[in-house]
């Protein structure tokens, strides 16, 4: 007989004694409510886990003879049941407001998607939908035409198509096209992206065998011409997405290795193959509306790339996806790898996806109409004033522990995108008074604010929280007021 088993009899089973029946409690009206809303099981199990928590309390002596004949009425128990089943059934999946100040920010989600996105999103999860049906023909088709027109007219590019996300397309490329052979890669460009993207374990991943050139500084054209082997697949560069490398430095631009990598040799009489992983891959030039200019995925085509990489969530502000463009025949060619077949995307991506492309065919109204876009765009005086408006609603909610003070400050693309480029932006910056337990009074608030109904998301730094307010458009404002109470209660308990 286990030690455990003793206890009660130890402790006195007279303070056990008082717990009712798992039976007895069901039967009570509070908790059959509860089974017609969450199901009997659900109801039966929360309740066998509370009875069996108030057994161990009372067998190690926490709770007194008083304190156990409280939480074992039917009320309290009830009132137990209650809130694990609210937990349990409450979603996982949050809406958070992001005032990061990081745009396109990984862990909250990436890119806004616009209206005419969630409505196809809609559309394709509610009614069947031609996905792999060809209505010309009647027969079966392919997932990838619903969008191969568009980013062929959008690219530049022969053929297109589409996977997960954009390390899912570097992984299929690399091993449909340089499995057992050999890619040249520059050493500056050996990158690592958040959440364990790198480089060198993906083109091990692919089977393929990493010929790196030149040094961290400076990669030279003959580095490259020099590596050619006859068992080299193909070239590769990466686009530097979420560093710079500055000072006494040089690179390749993508002209002149896709030059090195076409010219005929003995081993390869059509030359070999230049893959660019373009990462953000943008598919206008920024510059239009006054951002840093990111390469598009139109240029680096015209330069010479056979095929591009690049992300769907990222600049592109669509869903997660990864899509790569190109050569007609190397596009046939991993369209055929059986990796295709495990990293496809589905019917909501592509539904997601299709009207996001589509607004591109349209520049001039971009920027009202893609929601990133529009969130990168946002001048600095809408900010400012919305800032004015809030600064003193959320100073009554945090009461006299703290200041708030409008500041100008700058916002991130995000993603890796253009890493040292940042956007004129403004929103509030809440200083704790007592400068001493500064630290600890900012935790308490961050911790508040992620208990929120939507919780909020700041950032800290200069023993503050900065609230940029690029991401708060007008209709999540007043959301964003609405709960500023029950900021205040829960600062005040
Ligand atoms: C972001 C990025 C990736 C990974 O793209 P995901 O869509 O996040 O999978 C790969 N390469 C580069 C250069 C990137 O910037």
């Amino acid at each position: 007989m286990s030690s455990s088993s003793l206890e009660p009899a130890r402790r006195g089973p007279g303070l056990l004694a008082k717990l009712p029946s798992v039976d007895r409690v069901l039967v009570q009206p509070a908790l059959r409510a509860l089974a017609a809303q969450y199901g009997h099981g659900q109801v039966t199990d929360a309740l066998r886990d509370a009875l069996d928590r108030l057994r161990a309390q009372a067998q190690s002596g926490a709770l007194t003879a008083e304190q156990l004949d409280a939480q074992a009425t039917t009320e309290a128990l009830a009132g137990t049941v209650t809130q694990r089943l609210e937990a349990k059934f409450a979603p996982r999946l949050r809406a958070v407001f992001n005032l990061s100040g990081t745009v396109l920010h990984t862990n909250l989600g990436r890119a806004l998607l616009p209206d005419e996105a969630v409505q196809a999103v809609v559309r394709a999860l509610t009614t069947p939908a031609n996905l792999e049906f060809d209505l010309a023909t009647g027969g079966r088709g392919d997932r990838d035409d619903l969008v191969d027109e568009l980013l062929r007219e959008l690219t530049g590019a022969e053929a297109a198509t589409v996977v997960n996300n954009n390390a899912a397309a570097v992984l299929l490329t690399l091993s449909a096209l340089a499995a057992k052979k050999e890619v040249i890669v520059s050493r500056g460009e050996l990158v690592e992206i958040g959440g364990a993207f790198r480089i060198p374990d993906i083109m091990k991943r692919a089977g393929a065998t990493l010929v790196e050139v030149g040094t961290t500084n400076r990669t030279h054209a003959k580095d490259y011409a020099e590596a050619i082997t006859p068992r080299t697949a193909l070239l590769m560069k990466v686009h530097t997405s979420n560093y710079a490398v500055t000072g006494f430095t040089k690179s390749v631009p993508e002209s002149e290795v896709a030059q090195i990598a076409h010219a005929a040799s003995a081993a390869h009489p059509h030359g070999v193959p230049l893959v660019v992983d373009l990462g953000s891959g943008t598919l206008v030039d920024l510059s239009r509306w006054g951002l840093p200019h990111e390469p598009t995925v139109r240029e680096t085509i015209a330069a010479g790339a056979d095929l591009v990489t690049f992300s769907g969530d990222k600049l592109l502000g669509g869903p997660q996806a990864g899509l790569i463009v190109g050569r007609k025949d190397l596009i046939a060619k991993i369209k055929k790898n059986p990796l295709k077949r495990a990293l496809r995307v589905g019917k909501l991506t592509l539904a997601a996806l299709e009207p996001v492309l589509r607004l591109y065919l349209t520049p001039e109204r971009l920027a009202e109409r893609l929601t990133t876009l529009r969130l990168f765009t946002r001048p600095q005086a809408q900010m400012h004033a919305q800032a004015e408006a809030l600064k003193p609603l959320l100073q009554g909610a945090l009461g006299s522990a703290y200041t708030v003070e409008t500041a100008p400050m700058f916002s991130q693309i995000g993603s890796g995108a253009l890493p040292s480029d940042t956007l004129p932006s403004h929103g509030l910056r809440v200083r704790p008074v007592d400068a001493k337990r500064a630290g600890r009074a900012i935790t308490r608030l961050e911790t508040s604010l992620r208990q929120l109904p939507r919780p909020v998301i700041g950032r800290v730094a200069d023993d503050s929280l900065w609230f940029d307010l690029r991401c708060l458009e007008a209709q999540d404002a007043a959301d964003f007021v609405a709960q500023l109470a029950l900021l205040q209660t829960a600062l005040e308990a």
